[in-house]
């Protein structure tokens, strides 16, 4: 692991030295090793024990917590910080770097009244969720390591701890932003924008107004990650500004969950009272996310306050209606239509609310559609019990799709590419949390495998094709620190 470090060029407020503090007995429950190749990661089995635990810190690093603020629940806090991660390193090839982060691995001087510590469970969840997101063409963060530590945490009940090493394109958020800002270190704020140009987006200098460009990649990221994340009926649970990356990937896997049944208003998280990162709302949060950094950025885009906030609120307005449209674009795809025509748009949204009147499941419905096609799909018609509406819409649907697309074999082909067949739904990630608090990681290991084929068919994996049963269902979800 060759590992350098240039986030400590940065002025001191940025960061904190800080060493991970040691565990007693950790075991590695999970390694990565296809990540770990394409990273040029070779280490014996202690050796990876010994660094995703903390327990030694390789000699190329230069371990540090990073500083932040943000926005929770709309409220700004005005410190936040690394209070249980700290970041190794970076790894660097020629194309990219990234981050290696340890999530779990002790307190730091942002700790507040918290241990430092994750639990186990927890530690599951992201290492499951990140990884079928990147199987599923998602930005994200992904998982190169689960450790258990071999001791407890405090949490509504004791619980074992875990440690997770997480890969990023970087830990810069929008909350980084904020933490100068909402200070006017003005000096710093922009040392932090050259940053994050020069790793996220370098060919921005080459444009006359870097500050603007730097607001409209993110935009342009962050729509593209919203958007691919209603496809698929993620719902991220907190999207808070300290949880908003500046590269467009997805971060902090909490009370995150994929829908089952469909509902816009659907909520998981246990805190979230108000519904406010209900699942129709994630385009609106991620609007409001930049708009908070444009207000970061906005002395920097031009001198002229009238002019500046002129351009950004352009930026803004254009990342809505992109936004919405590539939403349409996606979903439609998925049954086989243009996004871009008025009645392929209304054919969509008939079928949304007729799958919202019907609570149907949001995936099964989507991938057995494609069934449709080529016969009968009983598995489809289930997902309808309450009304027929679904009848004129398939008549309406086909015809539609037999006016744009040649041969219906193919295309019911293509469809299954499009929508998967699993996906890591939360009774079967608290099954395997549950067995794994039990010292049985069997199936926590197997739905690793599962989803990295998310939509090819594989027999011996068909429990994950499936909805809860009514006594399965998870209603709540935590972020679990
Ligand atoms: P998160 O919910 O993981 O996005 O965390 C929000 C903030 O709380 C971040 O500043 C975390 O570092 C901090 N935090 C979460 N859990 C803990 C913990 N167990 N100990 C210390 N800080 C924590
Ligand atoms: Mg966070």
């Amino acid at each position: 692991m060759k590992l350098s470090n240039s986030y400590i060029g940065l002025p001191e407020e940025f960061f904190d030295s800080v060493y991970p503090t040691p565990v007693k007995s950790p075991s590695l429950i999970a390694f990565n090793d296809d990540l770990a190749a394409t990273l040029k990661i070779t280490l014996s089995d202690e050796e990876k024990i010994d660094f995703f635990s903390g327990n030694k810190v390789p000699s190329d690093s230069t371990p540090i917590a990073l500083n932040y603020s943000g926005h929770q629940f709309g409220n700004f806090v005005h410190q936040l910080g690394d209070g249980r991660a700290v970041l190794l390193g970076e790894i660097r090839d020629k194309k990219n770097t990234v981050d290696v982060q340890l999530k779990g691995s002790g307190p730091t001087m942002y700790s507040r009244q918290g241990d430092g510590r994750s639990a186990l469970g927890p530690v599951l969840r992201e290492y499951l969720l990140s990884e079928a997101m990147y199987h599923l063409d998602i930005p994200t963060t992904r998982a190169l390591a689960a450790i258990s530590t071999g001791e407890y945490v405090a949490r509504d009940e004791f619980e074992p701890g875990g440690i997770l090493t997480r890969v990023a394109q970087s830990h810069l958020r929008v909350g980084t932003f904020e933490y100068f800002a909402s200070r006017q270190q003005y000096e710093e704020l922009k040392i932090l924008a050259d940053f994050a140009i020069q790793r996220h987006y370098p060919d921005i200098r080459e444009f006359d107004n870097h500050y603007l460009e730097l607001l409209k990649r993110v935009a342009q990221n962050q729509s593209l990650l919203v958007s691919k994340w209603m496809s698929v009926g993620f719902i991220h649970g907190v999207m808070n500004t300290d949880n908003f990356t500046i590269s467009g990937e997805t971060l902090d896997y909490g009370p995150c969950a994929f829908l089952d049944e469909y509902h816009p208003g659907k909520v998981f998280s246990s805190i979230d009272l108000q519904g406010r990162y209900a699942f129709g709302n994630q385009p609106s949060i991620a609007a409001w996310n930049l708009a908070s950094l444009a207000g970061c950025l906005i002395a920097f885009i031009d001198k002229d306050a009238d002019k500046a906030n002129e351009m950004a609120t352009e930026v803004l307005d254009n990342f809505s209606i992109e936004t919405n449209q590539r939403i349409l674009n996606l979903m439609c795809k998925k049954i086989g239509l243009d996004g871009e025509s008025k009645s392929n748009q209304d054919i969509l949204k008939s079928l949304l609310k007729i799958m919202m009147d019907n609570e149907s499941d949001y995936t099964i419905t989507f991938r057995n559609l494609s069934n449709q096609l080529v016969g009968e799909s009983k598995k489809f018609l289930d997902e309808f019990k309450k009304d027929n509406h679904i009848e004129g819409w398939l008549n309406r649907w086909k015809e539609s799709v037999k006016k744009e697309n040649g041969d219906m074999k193919q295309l019911s082909l293509e469809l299954n590419k499009i929508n998967p067949l699993y996906i890591p739904r939360n009774h079967q990630i608290q099954k395997a949390i549950d067995l794994a608090y039990e010292n049985d990681f069997t199936k926590f290991l197997e739905m690793i495998e599962v989803f990295k084929n998310p939509f090819n068919e594989d027999q011996r994996y068909a429990e994950y094709e499936n909805s809860p049963l009514e006594d399965q269902k998870i209603l709540k979800t935590f972020c679990g620190t």
